[in-house]
């Protein structure tokens, strides 16, 4: 028997958070007796931060070494998880783990009666508007917190590590169990307060637990798939050499009017988007100058929509924009769709400015890619239509 585990981790931030965790299991279910390994695939691209990506581990109490080194190890693709874990909820909208080759559900390869282990602040049935329908009942744990996002190639320090060892053990103790976790924990790392991370972590998944954090879905729940599940294909298939069909040339003032590379979409890489209120806008052209990726289409009346297919979620126009809550960047899950911010307010200005102020609700949440700090909450402000008021980095004025 194999049990297998796949951690989903957005690469770069998350990547040595996903490798501990997986090396961890390895060394946790050795002290058990089992048999295990673990090993990862980072699907490079040139826009690599955020890309969801995956860690695996592979554990087996009745096969040697070999044998399950030669079931899974070659092998780049699974087939099915026990276990999969989510390091940022907002992956739940859909991964990309082989580069951009398409939008695969977060739940794809969780087998029936397995368990999906997302870090996240929301309950089950919010991540559901999401998540794609099974075939079969399955379990969506939730383990209270928010995604650990760190510098390039940083681990921040911040206990999601031994948090999910913790989760994992509460979801199967065969797997690892809470006390093989303790003990490894201690005498690796001779600090208690680790040891504590993954206990609390442990009882707060148990069926015991008040609020319960763990939910039976059943094939009535989650979404119809709105993407083409993509197939990769087989090495027959593959052409000698590559051909990249180059983008389109062409540029139409408005609404997705630029041309841009329809195989290149980045939209899955992002935590949060930006949120911007047109009627604070003073057209000062920083936003769409800024954007590294080339987001923002220029429309007729000097304003500049968004294309959130193609937005990474980086913050950059939030940052540089010179305006007191014109753009803030939201919680992706949030938002629904990718549908084009500035043909809402052309239709209503009213019901957008109404609607936006409750998508970006009253924190305004960041990262300082800090390692061992957590998130920065704020509180901002709903500036009244058509109020600008201008941000300087120390101080604000009356524009
Ligand atoms: S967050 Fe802003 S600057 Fe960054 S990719 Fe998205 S639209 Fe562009
Ligand atoms: S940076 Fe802000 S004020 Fe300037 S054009 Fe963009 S949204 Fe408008």
């Amino acid at each position: 028997m194999i049990k297998r585990v796949e951690v989903n981790y957005r690469g770069i931030f998350q990547k040595n958070l996903g490798k501990k965790i997986g090396s961890d299991i390895v060394m946790i279910a050795s002290r058990m007796g089992q048999k295990a390994f673990s090993n990862g695939r980072y699907s490079d691209s040139p826009e690599r931060n955020g890309i969801p990506c995956k860690y695996f581990a592979f554990v087996s109490p009745d096969l040697p070494e070999e044998e399950l080194e030669a079931e899974c190890g070659a092998k780049l693709e699974i087939d099915e998880t026990n276990i999969s874990v989510v390091l940022d909820d907002t992956m739940c909208k859909g991964v990309e783990p082989w580069g951009w080759h398409g939008i695969r559900p977060i739940n794809e390869k969780v087998i029936k009666d397995g368990c999906l282990l997302v870090v996240s602040r929301k309950k089950p049935e919010e991540l559901l508007k999401f998540i794609g329908k099974k075939p079969y009942n399955y379990r969506i744990a939730i383990l209270d917190g928010d995604a650990s996002l760190a510098g390039l190639w940083v681990n921040k320090d911040d206990l999601t590590h031994e948090r999910i060892l913790g989760g994992i053990a509460a979801i199967d103790p065969a797997l690892i169990s809470i006390e093989a976790v303790e003990s490894y924990l201690m005498e690796k790392t001779k600090q208690k307060h680790r040891a504590e991370a993954a206990r609390a972590a442990f009882e707060s998944l148990r069926a015991e637990a008040k609020p319960p954090r763990v939910k039976l879905v059943t094939p009535k729940e989650g979404i119809d798939w709105p993407h083409e599940k993509p197939v990769l294909p087989k090495w027959f298939e593959m052409q000698e050499g590559a051909v990249v069909p180059a983008v389109k040339r062409g540029f139409e003032v408005g609404p997705r009017g630029q041309s841009r590379n329809a195989m290149f979409k980045r939209g899955t890489t992002k935590t949060q988007r930006p949120a911007v209120r047109f009627d604070l806008c003073t057209k000062c052209t920083l936003c769409w100058a800024e954007c590294p990726d080339e987001c923002f289409d220029p429309t007729k009346d000097g304003f500049y929509d968004i294309e959130y297919q193609y937005c990474v979620g980086c913050g950059k126009c939030a940052e540089i924009c010179p305006v007191k809550e014109c753009i803030v960047m939201v919680d992706e899950l949030r938002f629904e769709d990718d549908s084009s911010p500035y043909e809402h307010w052309k239709k209503d200005s009213k019901d957008y400015i109404q609607w936006v102020e409750d998508k970006k609700g009253k924190d305004r949440v960041s990262y300082p890619f800090v390692t061992g700090k957590g998130i920065t909450v704020t509180q901002g402000e709903v500036m009244p239509e058509g109020k600008i008021v201008g941000i300087k980095k120390t101080e604000e004025a009356e524009l």
